[in-house]
């Protein structure tokens, strides 16, 4: 795990890397206030030691800067400070730090302490994953899926480039539970999972929207291109045989498939999806489908050379 030591003095840096060193952390020093909160910014350390009285900028402002920035305040900090007045604890525990070590520290305390918050943090980090994950179907939830797709959504409006959004349904699902059972369908939803997750490439995101209902985020991709991923996904669906006994089951999904292109939002490119998706439904589902926008662009495309 990184852990960055802020502190004016490059002798107290020095020394404290030293204490730390043999911990098999990765440290990253910054010399005042202003550099630790740039090198905070930049490096996303897991735990940040921070010296109280600096010139330029003092600890607590730095830890006030770190705690109003929605993405540097679940960084924990450990204050350190010359000064072992209660008075200056109470205010660095008050304004968010996990812990306060005075100086001159003993190696063996600062080593325990610094490994004390990062055992907290790596719970807080696994707890954040786990947020984000659906438990039936290790695909990215609703939470994740969104997060993502913000995010996305965030480097096409500063890069550009092309992004597009698959929606699905499984088709007659319910039939499914109502002919072998809840627990059945857990397993065909697991086994669609699988078969969509497997056509994905690193860089798009599968996740389960809903129900059964499962979404894709297809970074680089316009709409005829996501289309074919949809398409891929069908097909692979298509051929999954689920074990039921005495005879096995298949399942089919319908896709919708949205280009952010043609919308203004996130919410828009979902809504676009969804159109195509019920689109599919209605034209007999297990197909893949455009959205009308999409597809009109497309075509408008395609007829000028
Ligand atoms: P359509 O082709 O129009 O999508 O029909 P459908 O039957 O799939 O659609 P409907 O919305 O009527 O039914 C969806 C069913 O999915 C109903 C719900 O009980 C079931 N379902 C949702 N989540 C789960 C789940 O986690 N496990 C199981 N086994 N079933 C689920
Ligand atoms: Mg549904
Ligand atoms: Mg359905």
């Amino acid at each position: 795990m990184k852990v960055l030591i802020v502190d004016d003095s490059p002798d107290a840096l020095a020394l404290a890397k030293a204490r730390l060193g043999k911990e098999g952390l990765e440290l990253v020093c910054a010399e005042g206030g202003k550099a630790g909160l740039a090198a905070a910014r930049r490096e996303r350390p897991d735990l940040i030691l921070l010296d109280v009285d600096m010139p330029d900028m003092s600890g607590f402002e730095v830890c006030q800067a770190l705690k109003a920035d929605i993405e540097l305040c679940m960084i924990p900090i450990i204050f350190l400070s010359g000064s072992g007045g209660a008075e200056d604890k109470v205010k660095g525990l008050n304004i968010g730090a996990v812990d306060y070590v005075t100086k001159p520290f003993d190696a063996f305390e600062l080593r325990a302490r610094v490994n004390a918050a990062l055992r907290t943090k790596h719970m807080q980090d696994l707890l954040i994953e786990y947020a984000k994950i659906d438990p039936l179907t290790g695909l990215a939830n609703r939470r994740g899926l969104m997060e993502r797709l913000a995010e996305e959504w965030a480097r096409l409006q500063r890069h550009g480039g092309k992004l597009s959004f698959i929606m699905s349904d499984v088709d007659h699902f319910k039939r499914i539970n109502d002919t072998h059972g809840h627990t059945f369908g857990d397993r065909a939803l697991q086994a669609v999972a699988g078969a969509i997750a497997a056509q994905c490439r690193q860089s798009d995101l599968p996740a389960r929207y809903g129900g059964e209902e499962f979404a894709i985020v297809v970074p680089g991709a316009q709409a005829d291109a996501a289309a074919m991923l949809a398409e891929r996904c069908r097909l692979a669906v298509e051929a999954v045989q689920l074990d039921a006994g005495s005879d096995t089951v298949a399942v089919t999904v319908s896709f919708g498939v949205a280009d952010a292109d043609n919308a203004d939002s996130p919410e828009t490119l979902i809504r676009h999806a969804d159109e195509a998706l019920y689109r599919a439904k209605n034209a007999g589902r297990n197909r893949v489908e455009i959205s009308s926008e999409d597809a009109n662009a497309l075509t408008s495309g395609k007829a000028t050379p």
